[in-house]
């Protein structure tokens, strides 16, 4: 059920939501529940989660997780960056730091256009 709604859903969808869809079906399902369900996804690498600034971690079916997002902290407006924009990052951490840097969909903070002026 959790798999359902996590690529039957939004674009993003938080364990609450998750949780909203499971228990119309499932009226006995509880949160701690979808919590778990999750984390074990996560272990398994099925998903990936990003916190976008409003608290709430959101969850992507690893598939479609394959992006990053660029988040305005005063419109709240979200854009989607693809994966390779800051591949650059990943290889300088890798050579010059012999960091192995876990960049899968990342959230960054900032201003957007609109909003610098
Ligand atoms: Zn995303
Ligand atoms: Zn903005």
């Amino acid at each position: 059920m959790v798999v359902e709604a996590l690529h039957g859903g939004a674009d993003h969808i938080s364990a609450e939501e998750i949780y909203e869809q499971v228990r119309d079906r499932y009226p006995y399902a509880n949160i701690s529940t979808v919590y778990r369900t999750l984390e074990l996804l996560k272990e398994l690498g099925l998903v990936t989660e990003v916190e976008l600034g409003d608290g709430r971690v959101r969850y992507h079916p690893a598939e479609r997780g394959r992006h990053h997002h660029l988040v305005c902290q005063k419109c709240g407006i979200i854009l989607d960056l693809p994966e390779n924009a800051i591949s650059n990052l990943e290889d300088v951490l890798f050579h010059e730091y012999g960091f192995q840097a876990d960049l899968r969909h990342l959230a960054i903070f900032g201003l957007c256009t609109e909003c610098r002026n």
